[in-house]
């Protein structure tokens, strides 16, 4: 598997707080078709750490590269969105266009890509985010849902190969929770997309194939999910909750009932 995002020694300080580290020694790798939820406390440096990805930040210390470039030099050349999708918290703040797929072309757009080109994108992210047959509708009337959705087309319709989402559900309601972790499950499995994101729902960072978690600036935990979970003082430590799922799949270990230690979802289950 090809790696596509090494950091090594990544340090930053906002200006404001010179003594403080945001983010201390973190060296990391990421594999192509990874999908890894990133964990802590607040003001722990996940943002941070999107951040520095997505070369909205430049490091202080220590490097990072994403597909063999500086993200910031990326950015600057204006081909960040070809490479990474970046999503956000808030949906509205997304938004740059009154109807749906005028605000999915608005990136391709701007890449000056053919008309046709531009036609066919729009289509496929649509398609791809479950948004075709609302294409014609008011951005503004979506569901927090179909906004996130919309914002994730969006990225998408420029073709990256990895996306970066920071807390891209904490807005939504339940449902529309569940209708972006689907996705980004989707996008995963059958587009093969790298998908790295921030959440606080431990339900969701269950469903991850990698979760790794920040303390203080620092990386204080990186495997898969099930690993994460079975150290409780840690889990704790971080002001953590146990997702009730996994208490589930511990009850069935501990009674013999058969469940493979890979299993995180409640699909696997049956
Ligand atoms: P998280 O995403 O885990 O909540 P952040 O990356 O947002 O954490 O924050 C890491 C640290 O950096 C925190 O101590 C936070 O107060 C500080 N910080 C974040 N943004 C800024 C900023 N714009 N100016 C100064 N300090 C900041």
């Amino acid at each position: 598997m090809e790696t596509v995002i090494v950091t090594n020694n990544l340090s930053y300080h906002y200006a404001a707080e010179k003594e403080r580290y945001a983010l201390q020694n973190v060296s990391l790798s990421f594999l192509q078709g990874e999908l890894v939820a990133l964990v802590g406390p607040n003001g722990s440096g996940k943002t941070t750490f999107i951040k520095l990805l997505a070369g909205l930040l430049e490091p202080n210390e220590g490097y990072v590269e994403v597909l063999g470039r500086n993200p910031k030099k990326l950015k600057e050349e204006g081909l960040l969105g070809t490479q990474i999708g970046l999503v956000f918290q808030n949906p509205d703040n997304q938004i740059v266009a009154a109807v749906v797929e005028e605000d999915v072309a608005f990136g391709p757009e701007n890449l000056n890509l053919p008309t046709g080109e531009i036609k066919k994108r729009v289509e496929e992210a649509l398609k791809l985010t479950g948004l075709w047959e609302l294409r014609q509708r008011a951005s503004y009337a979506l569901s927090g849902g179909q906004k996130q959705r919309l914002a994730i087309a969006g990225a998408l319709a420029l073709k990256p190969r990895i996306l970066l989402l920071d807390e891209p559900t904490s807005m939504l309601d339940p449902a529309g929770r569940q209708e972006v972790l689907n996705l980004l499950l989707k996008l995963n499995e059958e587009e093969k997309l790298t998908i790295i994101f921030i959440t606080h729902y431990m339900e969701e960072a269950l469903r991850a194939k990698r979760l790794i978690a920040f303390d203080r600036g620092r990386v204080a935990f990186d495997g898969t999910p099930n690993n994460f979970f079975r150290q409780k003082p840690l889990v704790r430590r971080l002001g953590l909750d146990i997702p009730p799922l996994y208490k589930l799949l511990e009850r069935l270990w501990a009674e013999k009932i058969f469940v493979p230690d890979t299993v995180t979802t409640p699909e696997m289950l049956v």
